[in-house]
């Protein structure tokens, strides 16, 4: 079996450019299923002989009760579910902000491990990235840029190791 990890955080923070980065291999397939709503896209990556499912989930509101809102978070919730990992998602450009916290607060129910991931963090002094994002909870955030492809590979292979 494929572990599966599913990336998740906040709008625009950059999940759907790193899902894009993580399943940029020669034979990469796009394993999305017909049927299924465009708010979850499944993929197929690989590292070395490893090959792992990611899912990219629309923006996350775990508080949200109705309307376009309400589906997202639904579609976030079944992604959670499927996970063997998480790829929790913050913005180093924007800072922690509080829904960052909402979305911290409910991945500490979701019983996986989940690895703190500070996108557009290419140029930013590491030490205060991780100060502010420490905040969250889960560790030491790990700096990636997705557009620009920084640590990337080393994110993988820390994800994929326990599997
Ligand atoms: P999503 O809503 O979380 O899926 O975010 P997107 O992948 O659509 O990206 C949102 C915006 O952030 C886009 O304008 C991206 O070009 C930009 N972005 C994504 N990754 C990076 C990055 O590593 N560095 C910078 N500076 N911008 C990025
Ligand atoms: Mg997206």
């Amino acid at each position: 079996m494929k572990p599966t990890i599913v990336l998740v955080g906040r709008p625009n923070v950059g999940k759907s450019t790193l899902f894009n980065r993580l399943t940029r291999t020669r034979d990469a397939l796009v394993a999305d299923q017909p049927g299924l709503t465009r708010d979850r896209h499944y993929g197929i990556g690989r590292v070395g002989e490893r090959d792992y499912l990611v899912v990219d989930t629309a923006g996350f509101d775990p508080v949200a009760k109705d309307g376009i809102m309400h589906e997202m978070a639904r579609q976030a919730e079944q992604a959670i579910a499927e996970a063997d990992v998480l790829l929790f998602l913050v913005d180093g450009r924007a800072g922690r902000t509080p829904h960052d916290e909402q979305i911290a607060a409910r991945l500490r129910r979701a019983g996986r491990p989940v690895h703190l991931v500070v996108n557009k963090a290419e140029g930013l002094e590491r030490a205060l990235v991780s100060a502010d994002f420490h905040a969250l909870g889960f560790g030491a955030p790990l700096p990636v840029s997705a557009a620009h492809g920084d640590g990337i590979k080393q994110l993988v292979e820390l994800v994929l190791a326990p599997f």
